[in-house]
């Protein structure tokens, strides 16, 4: 299948956000660059602003006062004032930010910036001396950065002219060329893998699994080390049996992995998706329990994946919990 996208002379990016002083996507102290746009349809995503590949405009509640002027600037007529607060048709928003000029109150907020290679290189470097204190870099993460390749392979050059260390944060899923054209640019993968029935990736993710399979099985070709990470979501990927399998395929496929990383469910971003006018399914889903991330931790231990660690929020009080076999610290 060929790219049917139109060529850019000059690529450029849209990033929905530049998180700085970042621990938690690759050794040392990070810049992350979040990539917006996403292929996939998970029902969890953390990041929901960055699903759609244009911008948009967020709304806040409850710093918005129902003034009106937004809807009386918007020349698309795409907002509406109504009893449930304001309503963006986001059918006929073209995210021009005119309204985000008018709001006295800070209400709405555009998200996705684009930026040039040359703009880009700018603000990575601003850090320098920290990636150089502490063994950091940049990671690429998003959303999918890989759906923006014609960028990459525009910028990454540029990182390695400065030396700095790249990691590419990818859920897996695109073509095998896109990624093949990366690979070389990038000195670590950080890739997810959730769920390893095919049946149950296609039903949550919404795409398939072998041919995330397949691209996992590329950056191993490629040498590059891999840190595969599952988030562990209540009723979705958090069975033992998935964790088994994901287990199993690691020990038996991914030479090159470094370390194995279960994340644990999160319902911080629930305002996110209030902001874009979306509801968010696993809202009233309560955080897991130290305790069972630490089962499931041991699960994949059995396995023969010693590198296994758990991250992420949890409830204050495992009381409640199945403890199984795993005695807490
Ligand atoms: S961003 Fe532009 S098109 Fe979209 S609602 Fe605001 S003013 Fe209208
Ligand atoms: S302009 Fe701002 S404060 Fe006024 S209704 Fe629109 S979002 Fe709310």
């Amino acid at each position: 299948m060929e790219d049917d996208r139109p060529e850019m002379t000059t690529p450029s990016c849209t990033l929905f956000n530049i998180q700085r002083f970042s621990t938690e996507d690759g050794p040392g102290i990070r810049t992350t660059l979040f990539f917006k746009g996403c292929p996939l349809t998970c029902t969890w995503c953390h990041n929901p602003e960055g699903i759609d590949a244009e911008p948009q405009v967020l709304w806040q509640r409850a710093i918005c006062m129902a003034c009106g002027d937004c809807a009386a600037t918007c020349e698309r007529g795409a907002i509406r004032i109504g009893e449930d607060g304001v309503r963006i048709d986001r059918a006929v928003c073209r995210a021009c930010g005119r309204c985000v000029d008018a709001c006295p109150t800070g209400a709405l907020e555009r998200v996705g910036k684009e930026y040039d290679a040359d703009a880009l290189i700018v603000e990575v470097l601003k850090d320098r001396t920290f990636y150089e204190t502490s063994g950091g870099g940049v990671t690429l993460s998003g959303g999918e950065p890989l759906m923006q390749h014609a960028f990459l392979t525009a910028f990454l050059p540029r990182c390695q002219d400065e030396d700095l260390h790249v990691a590419l944060d990818t859920s897996g899923f695109a073509r095998g060329d896109w990624l093949e054209a990366v690979l070389p640019l990038v000195d670590l993968v950080l890739f997810d893998l959730k769920l390893i029935r095919p049946e149950d990736h296609e039903r949550l993710t919404g795409v398939p699994l072998d041919k995330v399979l397949g691209n996992l099985d590329r950056v191993v070709a490629a040498g590059l080390p891999v840190w595969v990470r599952t988030p562990v979501i209540p009723g979705c990927t958090d069975d033992e049996e998935n964790l088994r399998g994901i287990a199993e395929h690691l020990r038996t496929r991914v030479g090159t992995l470094e370390r194995y990383d279960l994340l644990a469910f999160s319902n911080l971003c629930t305002s996110k998706y209030e902001m874009l006018g979306r509801s968010f399914d696993l809202a009233a889903e309560p955080l897991l329990a130290p305790a069972t991330m630490e089962r499931l931790a041991g699960v994949v231990r059995d396995e023969g994946i010693e590198m296994v660690r758990w991250s992420g929020p949890t409830r204050a009080s495992a009381k409640d919990e199945e403890v199984g076999d795993i005695t807490l610290a």
